[in-house]
């Protein structure tokens, strides 16, 4: 008996019973490296120093809005 599922990478109706519930192993990387990524709240971005001394400037505002 086959059971009919939809991949809920792609979408695609699939039997696979080896990558289930996924069509295949690519669509299960897939779901994989998501859950991977969401370890990872935010991905890192090179700052140039503009980029920290705005920060800072950010920061520092917020310290002074606290008080
Ligand atoms: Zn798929």
């Amino acid at each position: 008996m086959v059971f009919l599922h939809k991949c809920p990478i792609c979408g695609k109706l699939t039997d696979d019973e080896k990558y289930r519930p996924f069509c295949s192993k690519r669509c299960a990387d897939i779901d994989l490296g998501r859950w991977f990524d969401g370890s990872y709240a935010v991905p890192a971005e090179e700052l140039d120093e503009a980029d920290y001394e705005e920060l800072e400037k950010e920061l520092y505002n917020k310290k002074d809005e606290e008080k």
